[in-house]
């Protein structure tokens, strides 16, 4: 569908299906109201709120919802969601949307944060649960700067706030549910 006015918009409705298909969740439901876009805690740092991004869903705008950092710098606090007066689980639409990006190999604007994604996910998969001063030495030592905020971490060390010694919690486990939702994937991918 085209809308013709001042500037012409292509309105292509298979963007938001296929996020329903990835999530369950319907973004046309969405009627912009704002709440989630003035609760969200990084708003500062987005090319743009989440509202907006459920419209760019809405109209099908691929290259805006996937290429922005909006999706990469959302913490997944879950605020949005607990704020839509329609029931939009709007953290789930985002992780919809990182799926999509990366099933398309699309790259974001949005600096090192899919790197930061990346090792995050691995760490996890590997040891259970989350190993701060890990995921940040790696970090580091991968995107060139070993020395980042390692005044920091020590003060954060001798205060008990970060553990230098990684507690690894049912690993197997978590490497099961892994490899579970990546079939589950590969399932729905075969059948569509
Ligand atoms: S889940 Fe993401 S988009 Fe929603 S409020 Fe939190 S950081 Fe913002
Ligand atoms: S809170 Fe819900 S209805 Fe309101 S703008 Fe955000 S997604 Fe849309």
């Amino acid at each position: 569908m085209k809308i013709i006015g001042e500037n012409e918009i292509t309105v292509d409705a298979s963007f938001a299906k296929e996020i329903q298909k990835h999530c369950g969740e319907n973004v046309n439901l969405c009627y912009q109201c704002r709440k989630c876009a003035a609760g969200c805690p990084n708003r500062q740092f987005m090319d743009f709120t989440p509202t907006e991004l459920m419209r760019y869903v809405q109209l099908g705008m691929f290259d805006e919802a996937l290429k922005k950092n909006t999706a990469w710098f959302c913490v997944s606090c879950q605020t949005c969601t607990a704020r839509c007066p329609q029931d939009i689980d709007i953290a789930r639409v985002i992780d919809a949307i990182r799926m999509i990006a990366d099933e398309r190999r699309l790259v974001a604007d949005a600096g090192n944060v899919r790197v930061l994604n990346r090792l995050w996910m691995i760490m996890l998969r590997f040891m259970g649960r989350m190993y701060e001063v890990g995921l940040v030495g790696t970090f580091n030592m991968v995107t060139g700067k070993p020395f980042n905020d390692m005044a920091l971490g020590k003060k954060m060390i001798l205060k008990g706030k970060l553990k230098f010694i990684p507690s690894i919690k049912m690993p197997f486990t978590m490497m099961k549910m892994f490899s579970r939702a990546k079939k589950i994937k590969e399932r729905k991918k075969a059948n569509s």
